[in-house]
């Protein structure tokens, strides 16, 4: 039986579009978990409502490429322009003290991940269909049509590293795959160790 204390990383990755964020948030409002989000880091310029230190902490390319100097990032991926990356330092903490720690990050970083830490589950967020991928950027409003074309294009290689993950969740509905994430997670829990 595995008796672990320590709490769960939980990559949650996926192409741009997929809507990996309103997931996430899905998976926040469901009650009782001991979920916590790992803030990320990045260059990109806030969108419309987006608060400083709870949807990103948004720092200057200067601050990002010294933090990759130094060492602080859990892993980082340069995305259609902009910098993203995961910092350290509360991740290990939290982990320690028993925390689901949830990051919501693309696959380059999400690889990356998987090769430092090998106890972390990894989920891929596909969408129904290909057409909703661009239907969901367009919607959104937030991008210019060249920057939705080289997001879906990425989001075209992405697809093929599907493979590398423990886990697919469709998104067909929203609160469906947060609660399908949420099993896993339990089923996580439940895992009896193998030798
Ligand atoms: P957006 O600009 O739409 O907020 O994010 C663009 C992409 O970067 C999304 O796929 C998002 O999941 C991903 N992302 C957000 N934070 C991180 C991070 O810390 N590291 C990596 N590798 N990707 C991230």
């Amino acid at each position: 039986m595995k008796l672990n204390q320590r709490g769960l990383l939980i990559v949650v990755s996926g192409p741009s579009g997929v809507g990996k964020g309103t997931v996430r948030k899905a998976l926040f409002d469901i009650k009782n978990h001991n979920l916590v989000y790992s803030v990320s880091m990045t260059t990109r310029k806030p969108r419309e409502g987006e608060i400083d230190g709870q949807d990103y902490y948004f720092v200057s390319k200067e601050e990002f490429l010294d933090g990759i100097k130094n060492d602080k990032f859990l892993e980082w991926a340069e995305f259609v322009g902009n910098y993203y990356g995961t910092p350290l330092d509360k991740i290990e903490a939290q982990l320690d003290q028993g925390k689901e720690v949830v990051l919501e990050i693309e696959v380059e970083g999400a690889l990356q991940v998987r090769e430092r830490m090998k106890d972390a589950v990894f989920i891929f967020i596909v969408p129904p269909g290909k057409q909703a991928l661009y239907d969901r950027l367009k919607k959104r409003g937030t991008e210019s049509e060249e920057i939705i074309k080289q997001r879906v294009e990425k989001a075209d290689k992405e697809f093929l590293l599907a493979y590398k993950y423990d886990y697919i969740v469709v998104n067909d509905d929203v609160n469906n795959a947060a609660d399908r994430i949420m099993a896993i997670i339990r089923a996580e829990h439940a895992k009896t160790e193998r030798t």
